[in-house]
């Protein structure tokens, strides 16, 4: 196996990727909250990682890709206080919390099958694991690092960090964190303001809530993870990953939590995406930039100018490595899409080319090829740098454009050299960077056009190629209908 470096946020440093139990790999992933349509900052996420899944699949480990589905518990402004987000939007549109989920869960799946993302392994949902939840709490309890107050059930941050570094992974000093953190109001149930809550209180008007040994109440955000990885990926496995966002608090307060419960980090590396920013602006609902997928699958945005297809976005984010910041603009869209459609021309060449043994071997040629390969290669391995891989990727499309035009000898190179550059290239376009050809759906316009040659043709009696158009649109299960007037199409029965 090739030495793959990934860049593990825990340790600030880029370290040799070495399995707890190679060649298996658990590598878990903090999925949406399912309360809106996924935008760009979800595909972001979602392509990152299935980019890291889909190498470890080439590498040859057996991954095992656990990626959550929020539908409880998580809390306006990320924080202990307000609306649970999903209570809230079902209220709004007087809905069951549930057809909330299930509807977002639908078009997160939906946006993710049309950008090319593989489904996990296992795809948990928080509300089907509050068992899980109400026992990892109680262990943490037990341990001495979580206390009732009052129907809540808080983790005891100054407790925990007597015996542990809360702070670890965010590089975060406790004095300051509590020194930005404002005063507990009276109101709170809190010893500590840096406290999390495992299980809060239920109000009666609480629509998400279960029994437990503290009450009727709901889970903590942080609490749904820790209890999920545990179950399905152990006590210690390999990536843990999500959003730079998460670092803190989410994933610091997850550490915390399987410290806690199971006296263990839950992960050997760290992998977090970096955000997108829209214009230069970061994305939000009060900056009017707030676009979703369906909205740039469609055009359908004041911001855009076009619409752009599900290819074309995951082209451009993979043009960039995932831990640099990432603008979206119409102009750097359209460029992305220039250069997508020019590795996806080379790409349906490959299988047009055709070798025969030559007189003699051009080995610097040979050497030009390689060095592409090898830059794909090289690429993935630094901490999955796409940008690099994709570079190579355009070394080897100029070579298969001068081998289909003949402007370089194709048989000049050996057999070995042939057969590594069609397999290179396919295995990076498609399992690895998850390109693929995106089918024209919409053949109005191609069937109109057809349609006016057929017109024209019969006005001239030409009626070789009335029949010839005929022909071409029955093998597409289309009847051309001559009415007294006009002409229209059909679809055979
Ligand atoms: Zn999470």
């Amino acid at each position: 196996m090739s030495k793959l470096f990934v860049y593990n946020t825990l340790t600030r440093q880029k370290e040799l990727f070495e399995p707890i139990n190679s060649p298996h790999v658990g590598m878990y992933v903090c999925g949406p909250t399912v309360y809106g349509d996924p935008h760009l900052g979800h595909a972001r996420g979602a392509i990152t990682f299935d980019v890291v899944y889909r190498y470890l699949l080439f590498l040859g480990y057996k991954v095992r890709y656990v990626r959550n589905i929020t539908d409880v518990g998580h809390l306006e402004n990320d924080s202990d206080q307000g609306d649970d987000k999903i209570a809230k939007k079902a209220r709004l549109e007087q809905l069951e919390p549930m057809e909330i989920a299930q509807q977002y869960t639908n078009s997160y799946h939906q946006e993710m099958d049309l950008l090319n993302v593989l489904r996990p392994s296992i795809e948990p949902r928080a509300t089907g694991h509050i068992i899980e939840q109400i026992e990892s709490i109680k262990s943490i309890i037990d341990n001495g690092y979580g206390y009732e107050s009052n129907g809540s059930v808080y983790f005891n941050v100054e407790e925990y960090a007597k015996n542990y570094h809360y702070g670890i992974l965010s590089g975060r000093v406790l004095e300051d964190l509590t020194s930005n953190t404002r005063d507990l109001d009276g109101q709170s149930d809190k010893k500590g303001s840096l406290d999390f809550a495992l299980w809060k209180k239920a109000t009666p008007e609480h629509i998400m809530k279960w029994s437990s040994p503290w009450g009727e109440g709901f889970p903590g955000w942080h609490i749904e993870c820790s209890a999920m990885s545990a179950k399905y990926l152990g006590n210690f496995f390999d990536i843990h990953g999500g959003g730079m966002d998460l670092a803190f608090p989410h994933h610091e307060c997850e550490i915390a939590q399987s410290q806690a419960c199971n006296h263990h980090t839950p992960a050997k590396y760290w992998l977090h995406n970096n955000m997108i920013t829209i214009d230069g602006r970061k994305m939000g609902k009060s900056l009017n930039n707030f676009i979703n997928l369906k909205e740039f699958f469609t055009g359908n945005h004041p911001l855009l100018e076009q619409a752009y297809s599900p290819m074309n976005i995951r082209f451009y984010i993979l043009q960039a490595q995932y831990r640099s910041t990432l603008d979206i603009s119409n102009t750097a869209l359209r460029a992305a899409n220039v250069a997508y459609v020019k590795l996806l021309n080379a790409y349906k060449l490959l299988d047009k080319l055709s070798w025969q043994l030559g007189t003699e071997v051009n080995s610097t040629l040979e050497l030009e090829i390689e060095s592409c390969i090898a830059e794909c290669h090289a690429g993935m391995n630094d901490d999955f740098n796409t940008g690099v891989a994709i570079s190579g990727l355009f070394g080897l499309t100029n070579f298969v454009n001068q081998f289909h035009l003949k402007q370089k000898d194709i048989n000049s190179i050996s057999e070995n050299a042939f057969n590594h550059l069609i397999s290179t290239y396919k295995v990076f376009f498609k399992d690895i960077l998850g390109l693929k050809e995106e089918k024209l759906v919409n053949a109005d316009n191609t069937i109109a056009a057809l349609l006016g040659f057929y017109q024209e043709a019969k006005a001239n009696k030409q009626y070789d190629k009335v029949d010839l158009i005929r022909q071409v649109l029955k093998k597409e299960g289309i009847v051309v209908k001559d009415l007294k007037d006009k002409i229209e199409w059909a679809y055979e029965a």
